[in-house]
């Protein structure tokens, strides 16, 4: 099959060159993001290949199928980038990867709350400049202390199984209760119970028009005073400027994000030249307590490796006029 590989990297094409060694699809890969502009790039391919900040939206879609893209193959587990209404309606198939490597995810949330709580970045640069004062490095005890975990899917269960290891007590939240991690000794509560309790609150649930801006200047006011809040999950889970009011009246006492609701224009970028345009991510950038990585948690060889792998299968499945194990539709999530 014929396959528009979109915002491509030198290590996209490295991982999905290594698993297609036996399919065999022809990929063109393609540095620009999936927009309805760059839509006519997919001219002549069956199917495009996405990643988190390509844009399949209707009319995005209504182009690819113009160009004779019938087929949308996700390279991430989250599609809320993807009209699947507008893919019914234009008969085009859409599959992701749902979960490559839970560990990737769940090991960076934990690598945030660690580095955020002991103040790692910090430490690293005054060690570095020959200041070895400890004067605003004071972290505590993860051992103990309360971790709030919105969504206990395939990522949030890893979370919470390693915090148990930490000794800490986990409250979850989750329409769907995972028996398992109960066993283990975490309650689900109600949200507002999970935000007004925890020290910690990490974010794994998709973003969905439920769950979009779930953290709002509300739930900033119901959150325990000075507590940690981690968004791993998808930028707009949380309304930003409402985060910065609550970094800046001390309700935040720490926050760490891997996502963020404008990352298309910043992340996976070189753009060190270039002057910031945003100037709420500049605010966010001048708070000692605001650890920020550029949408890298499930950057591992191991997700990268079952990334490429899993989206082989999707696309072969699509190249055999079968349904891909892990098709996405209006009706049916896999
Ligand atoms: P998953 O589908 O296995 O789990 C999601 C869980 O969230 C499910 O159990 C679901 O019931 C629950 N949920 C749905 N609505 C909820 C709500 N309103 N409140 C609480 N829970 C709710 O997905 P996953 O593999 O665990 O991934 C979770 C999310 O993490 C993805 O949707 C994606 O947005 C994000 N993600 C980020 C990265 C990254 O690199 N930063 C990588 C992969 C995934």
């Amino acid at each position: 099959m014929k396959v528009a590989v979109f915002s491509t990297k030198s290590y996209d094409r490295t991982f999905l060159e290594a698993a297609n060694a036996r399919a065999g699809h022809e990929f063109s890969y393609l540095t620009p993001h999936l927009s309805s502009e760059t839509a006519l790039l997919a001219k002549g391919a069956e199917a495009v290949c996405i990643f988190v900040n390509d844009s399949a939206d209707a009319d995005t879609l209504a182009e690819l199928h113009r160009q004779g893209v019938r087929y949308v193959a996700l390279r991430c587990a989250g599609f809320n980038n993807v009209d699947l209404a507008a893919a019914r309606r234009l008969g085009i198939a859409v599959a992701r990867v749902p979960a490559y490597s839970p560990h990737a995810v769940a090991e960076h949330t934990l690598a945030l709350i660690l580095a955020l709580n002991r103040k790692l970045y910090r430490a690293y640069n005054r060690v570095r400049e020959g200041n070895f004062a400890l004067d605003g490095l004071l972290g505590f005890d993860l051992y103990g202390k309360t971790a709030g975990v919105v969504g206990t899917g395939a990522i949030g269960a890893v979370v919470v199984r390693i915090l148990t290891g930490f000794g800490c007590r986990v409250l979850a939240h989750d329409p769907q209760r995972d028996a398992s991690l109960e066993a283990l000794g975490a309650s689900y509560v109600p949200l507002d119970e999970l935000f007004g309790e925890s020290d910690v609150v990490t974010l794994h649930c998709p973003l969905t028009p439920d769950t979009h801006h779930l953290v709002d200047a509300r739930r900033v006011a119901a959150m325990k005073p000075g507590s940690m809040l981690i968004n791993t999950g998808r930028g707009a889970l949380v309304d930003t400027p409402a985060l910065i009011e609550g970094l800046k009246s001390g309700q935040i006492g720490s926050l760490g994000l891997d996502v963020y609701e404008e990352e298309a224009d910043l992340f996976f970028e070189d753009l060190s030249n270039e002057m910031l345009h945003d100037d709420v991510f500049a605010r966010l950038l001048t708070f000692p307590n605001v650890l920020i990585t550029g949408h890298q948690a499930f950057f591992t060889r191991e997700a990268l490796t079952a990334i490429a792998q899993t989206t082989i299968a999707n696309l072969s499945a699509f190249d055999r006029g079968g349904r891909a194990e892990h098709e996405v539709s209006i009706e049916r999530v896999a």
